[in-house]
């Protein structure tokens, strides 16, 4: 008869284990801190984002002042614009020139939804071709909503598992828009 006992873990260390989960924080914040962003602007949308990155509103003030024009360096996949579908193909490329982990910024109603261009020969927002993360409403969002989606994002990536390219849900999501 073993006389071993279990000891039950104490609130806020169970699950995956009490370092796993206080490293998964420690890399959350770090990331959400310093986030590349690739801005894909392709029409007026992206006026606004300059005035984001301007210094009154001042984007780098969250850690993303380091834009980047490489995707294989970025991590925050900025889309502003309409996205006419013979442009589908290079956004999608794009996407898939980033390593993992990367996320998605829908910004304003044509990269949302299309927009107000409702016809054949522009994409009704850009989750046909990829997966997105956050939506920002608007036409054109003001750099305040561009602000917030950042936000967004950020809480996302502060929330989610340091290793959320093996999760399976992820894998899933990437499997519907055929990516392996
Ligand atoms: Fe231009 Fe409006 Fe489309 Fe933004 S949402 S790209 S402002 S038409």
């Amino acid at each position: 008869m073993s006389d071993i006992k279990v000891v039950e873990a104490p609130p806020g260390v169970e699950g995956s284990g009490f370092f796993a989960t206080s490293l998964d924080k420690a890399i959350g914040m770090a990331r959400s801190h310093s986030l590349w962003p690739l801005p894909f602007a392709t029409s007026c949308c992206g006026i606004e984002f300059m005035a984001t990155m301007g210094s009154h509103y001042d984007l780098a003030r969250f850690g993303a002042e380091r834009l980047s024009f490489s995707p294989r360096q970025a991590d925050l996949l900025m889309v502003m614009g309409t996205i006419a579908k013979k442009m589908a193909p290079v956004l999608r490329q794009v996407y898939l020139q980033m390593a993992e982990p990367r996320w998605v910024m829908a910004v304003g109603a044509c990269a949302s939804s299309g927009g107000i261009f409702d016809t054949y020969s522009v994409l009704q927002g850009i989750d046909e071709i990829i997966p997105v993360d956050v939506y920002v409403p608007g036409c054109p969002p003001r750099p305040e909503g561009i602000i917030d989606g950042f936000m967004n994002i950020q809480k996302l990536v502060q929330t989610e598992s340091g290793r959320r390219r093996e999760a399976p849900e992820y894998k899933e999501l990437l499997a519907k828009y055929g990516i392996q």
